[in-house]
């Protein structure tokens, strides 16, 4: 039997979010149902909620940083109990049988994996995140959460924006030796200085907000760049291995680009509605730099990223907000007045 669930959504691309009640499917054999205690809000919610991106399905209910507890578990079940705290990303499913699948890389699903909110995509019915009181997922998409229990809540942010800057940072190195630019101090701009930090490369962080300076360094970069300054960004020319950009909006690329050493690498993670100005061919030519782009991160490497966070003492720096208060943490997001990700208590949700 279908469980009625509260949750709070956005109907049409320019109302405002609101309460709005689902239906959860009933937890089938391999399936685990979970209490929602805390969900992060990441800029992807914002530009899902006003279908900034042409593709949202409505009602939408957003947020894919979600921790909890699992209070009913499937007779398949093998890995979680009712009581353990659990976590869930961005995904929910995938085909299980492709080749990205086979590899552990299911964000990278050839049938299209199945989005914790508005997936799938090309197809099926709209599903519904973690705004809301309760998520019902396959045993094999719930992560294990091995934090303290009271950082919980600053948890919730490494399923999305944690995994986000984790994965990149592996899978082009970001060890000792190396210098690694992060770009953009949001949410998930904040996650990559810290877990760059914790591998050991050299950080340097680029941001437009002078403000974000002294918090740039206690985060854990070894220089910050005021990316408005000509003079500060020309200092830096052609001297990373790899430059993470996690802008949330079309700016020039170029910028960036000249900072890579000859071979570097920067990788897109920021997903604006409109189209980067499109980079100058020299500044790839001339260093053999290449533009890359990067999704999430498998089930496998999240588990990996919660399990190192855990171990270095890695949390987002959170604000926590009741649900009501979602439409105004919106529009201070898109001001950046966020230190550094928005977390929703679901408590706020009777
Ligand atoms: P966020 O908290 O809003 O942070 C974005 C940061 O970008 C801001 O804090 C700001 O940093 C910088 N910024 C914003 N507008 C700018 C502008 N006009 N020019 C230059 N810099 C600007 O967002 P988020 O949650 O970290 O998400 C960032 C982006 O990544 C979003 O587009 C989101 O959809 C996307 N995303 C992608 C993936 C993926 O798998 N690839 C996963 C999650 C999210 P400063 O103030 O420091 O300049
Ligand atoms: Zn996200």
């Amino acid at each position: 039997m279908n469980m009625q669930t509260k949750a709070y959504a956005a109907q049409s691309a320019s109302s405002a979010l609101a309460p709005f009640d689902l239906q959860r499917r009933a937890p089938g054999p391999e399936d685990v149902q979970i209490d929602i205690l805390f969900c992060g809000v990441c800029h992807s919610d914002l530009h899902t909620a006003r279908n900034e991106w042409k593709n949202t399905l409505y009602p939408s209910v957003p947020g894919h940083e979600i921790v909890g507890r699992v209070v009913a578990v499937g007779d398949k079940v093998r890995s979680f109990r009712v009581g353990d705290l659990a976590g869930v990303g961005c995904m929910v499913d995938s085909c299980g049988h492709c080749h990205s699948c086979e590899e552990g890389e299911e964000q990278y699903c050839e049938n299209g994996f199945t989005g914790t909110y508005n997936g799938p995509l090309f197809g099926g019915e709209n599903t519904y995140g973690g705004y809301s009181q309760s998520i019902v997922v396959r045993e094999s998409f719930v992560l294990r959460v091995r934090h303290a229990e009271q950082d919980l809540a600053s948890v919730a942010p490494l399923l999305c924006a944690g995994i986000t800057t984790y994965s990149p940072l592996r899978h082009w190195g970001a060890g000792p030796g190396r210098r690694v630019g992060i770009v953009g101090l949001g949410g998930l701009g904040h996650m990559g200085v810290k877990i760059a930090h914790a591998m050991g490369a050299h950080v340097v962080l680029f941001t437009t907000s002078t403000r974000k300076i002294a918090d740039g360094k206690r985060l854990g970069a070894d220089e910050v760049c005021v990316s408005t300054d000509r003079d500060q960004m020309a200092a830096q020319a052609n001297r990373f291995d790899f430059i993470l950009n996690t802008v949330a909006a079309p700016h020039n690329l170029d910028d960036y680009l000249q900072l890579l050493k000859r071979d570097g690498t920067m990788t897109l993670v920021g997903a604006p509605a409109e189209p980067h100005p499109s980079p100058g061919v020299f500044n790839l030519i001339l260093r053999r730099r290449q533009l890359a782009g990067s999704l999430i991160g498998g089930i496998r490497e999240t588990q990996e990223m919660l399990d190192f966070c855990a171990q270095h003492d890695i949390v987002s720096d959170i604000e926590m907000i009741p649900i009501d208060y979602i439409n105004t943490a919106y529009e201070r997001m898109l001001k950046s007045d966020v230190k550094y990700r928005f977390v929703i208590d679901m408590a706020s949700l009777e």
